[in-house]
């Protein structure tokens, strides 16, 4: 009976002192997170910035050259993900997103919102310039196709079935999003 009172106390002193731990660390985990949230290396691409918003006339060979793969076919060729598939489309972060190929701050998390698609959801844009629209006629549907403002990526589409107040759905692409965590 001595024997097992013993045990149990140096548990609970084992239990304490790891929660000690857990505890020290969850402002170090909270910062790494917005770092992890990066999908892409940038030191290869020149282009990439936060702040520059002048329009960039890059060849098509160039980004090819600098982009991986995935972030090119969906950028460039027009690619789209499989729904229900990309990294933010169930992701409630706070912060910041920009375009994953030239950086062009896109969407703030708090104009993004819940949406059943399988995409990404934003109803309003970062500025007025971030994004450009097109008239998009493939796949035997009238759409409004979305690319940045800076670099011409395509991003996805927007609809007019969002939220209040804009009414507009911004549908894009995870792979073309870069999250930017709030320091
Ligand atoms: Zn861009």
């Amino acid at each position: 009976m001595r024997h097992a009172t013993c045990t149990f106390g140096l548990a609970t002193g084992l239990l304490l002192s790891a929660c000690g731990t857990t505890n020290g660390q969850t402002p170090k985990t909270e910062s790494t997170m917005s770092d992890t949230m990066s999908q892409y290396d940038h030191s290869g691409n020149p282009y990439y910035s936060h702040t520059d918003t002048t329009k960039l006339d890059v060849p098509l060979s160039e980004w090819k050259r600098i982009l991986p793969p995935d972030l090119y076919y969906i950028a460039f060729e027009k690619g789209t993900e499989r729904a229900f598939t990309g990294k933010y489309w169930d992701f409630d972060g706070i912060g910041t997103y920009a375009c994953a190929v030239c950086g062009n701050v896109l969407f703030q998390a708090d104009a993004k919102f819940a949406s059943s698609c399988g995409w990404p959801s934003f109803f309003k844009p970062e500025r007025k310039e971030a994004i450009l629209y097109h008239e998009d006629r493939t796949y035997g549907m009238v759409r409004t196709e979305t690319t940045c403002g800076r670099c011409g990526a395509h991003l996805g589409h927007v609809f007019d079935d969002g939220p209040k107040p804009t009414g507009l759905r911004y549908c894009i692409n995870s792979v073309s999003l870069e999250f930017i965590g709030k320091q």
